[in-house]
């Protein structure tokens, strides 16, 4: 095959020349970068704290967190300190030996969930993956060759791989690409609906213990007990997926955690790493042996770099106290939020959410999609789970006069809609 020539704006920074605009960055976007995605026109340069810098200098305020994932907010310089320590030290060793951050990576998470083993990987699906096959691997190992069904939730999000889309619950996301099968959902909800689908068959039930993606819609009172006395009553496991709501976002380590529910295992992403990419599968001692050696595994998985970021992130969280912070200043935004929706019913129909995972919920007929555009502009930045909600998922280290700020430009945006 040919080579190419680099394009104008990577041709000057290789040669050292001025630094490309952003329009110049966009131009080469949009020739050079896989069209899977459709990313706001804005190139950024640089963060810090609940702030991001886009090439020109212009600020943003940033209540999305790259889609609640920095949890300590841009450039903290503990999390910065102990990645750039760690990759002078020792990046990666593979999985064919121990590394130390690693292991202790592991311990305090067990610490901290109250479960007992650990397995890492890269991301939310590939936790998902991991949880969906020690679901089935286990009931084979116990020779219950039929127990395949997984049970999950419409509009659920479990991510984009094959088997964490199969249990994606949203029909576009799977349009085109078929399933993996014995995958089966019913409402989010609706225990009636789970009732009628548990069975001998069934390996497992996955739940989000807040909607993420499908519209921060926190599971209705009695939901996640009703599960586990289900699954308990059908031999299945319950399985959390944390990969949104984990690592303090709910104002607590983890969703399950103040509903008296343990589940069997659960998948982590998104905070853990506070940006850096890491996912954990968490389980009981009881399916330590569901994936034995030569099972399931992953090259990167719990390389000392990413586990070196998560342990910083984990003592930051602990440090600045930033769990406990998330509840209060949850209750915070979601007064303003409540107050936002009272004023304005034209536009709003409530405010809905757990900590700092909170979405505004729009009446039918308006889109958020069509107002992040203007927020931008205005200098704020969220993201759109579902059609109708706006959410709020903002750094943890967020101040309470940001989100002042940031949903005082919500207002303003949302006062020209019905003008
Ligand atoms: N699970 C939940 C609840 C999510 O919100 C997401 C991502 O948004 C995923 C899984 C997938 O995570 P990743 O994009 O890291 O694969």
């Amino acid at each position: 095959m040919q080579e190419q020539v680099l394009t104008g704006v990577a041709r000057r920074v290789e040669s050292k020349a001025t630094m490309p605009t952003s329009a110049e960055l966009l131009a080469t976007a949009s020739k050079r970068l896989y069209p899977n995605y459709k990313p706001a026109p804005i190139v950024f340069a640089r963060g810090k704290g609940c702030e991001l810098f886009d090439v020109e200098g212009r600020r943003y305020l940033d209540l999305c967190a790259g889609v609640a994932v920095c949890a300590v907010g841009h450039a903290h310089p503990t999390l910065a300190k102990a990645i750039g320590e760690q990759a002078a030290r020792l990046m990666h060793v593979s999985n064919y030996f121990y590394n130390e951050e690693n292991i202790l990576l592991a311990d305090e998470l067990c610490a901290k969930s109250g479960m007992d083993r650990a397995l890492f990987c890269n991301s939310g699906a590939e936790a998902n993956e991991a949880i969906f096959k020690l679901a089935r691997r286990t009931a084979y190992a116990k020779g219950e060759k039929e127990r395949t069904k997984i049970l999950a939730f419409h509009n659920a999000f479990h991510g984009r791989t094959m088997g964490a889309l199969s249990m994606t619950g949203t029909p576009k996301y799977r349009e085109g690409f078929g399933a993996v099968d014995g995958v089966v959902h019913v409402a989010y909800g609706d225990l009636d609906a789970v009732k009628a689908q548990m069975g001998a068959d069934v390996a497992a039930v996955i739940v989000e213990p807040v909607q993420g993606e499908g519209g921060v819609l926190p599971a209705p009172p009695g939901f996640v007990q009703g599960l586990r006395a289900q699954c308990d009553q059908h031999g299945a496991l319950l399985l959390f997926d944390e990969v949104q709501t984990g690592i303090g976002r709910l104002g607590r380590w983890f969703g399950y955690q103040e509903t008296g529910v343990l589940p069997d295992a659960i998948s982590l992403a998104k905070g853990l790493g506070g940006g850096f990419p890491i996912g954990a599968m968490l389980t009981t001692e009881a399916l330590a042996s569901g994936l034995p050696p030569g099972t399931h595994g992953s090259t990167f998985g719990g390389n000392p770099l990413a586990c070196a970021a998560a342990r910083a992130v984990l003592r930051i969280l602990d440090e600045e106290d930033l769990v406990r912070g998330a509840k209060i200043k949850g209750a915070y935004l979601s007064g303003l939020l409540g107050d936002l929706a009272r004023e304005m019913p034209a536009v709003c129909e409530g405010e809905r959410g757990e900590g700092l995972l909170r979405g505004l919920v729009l009446k039918p007929g308006f889109v958020v999609r069509d107002i992040l555009p203007k927020l931008a502009d205005a200098g704020v930045l969220l993201t759109a789970a579902g059609e109708r909600v706006l959410r709020f998922s903002p750094p943890l280290v967020v101040r309470e006069a940001e989100l002042a700020e940031g949903v005082a430009a919500v207002r303003k945006v949302i006062g020209t809609l019905t003008t």
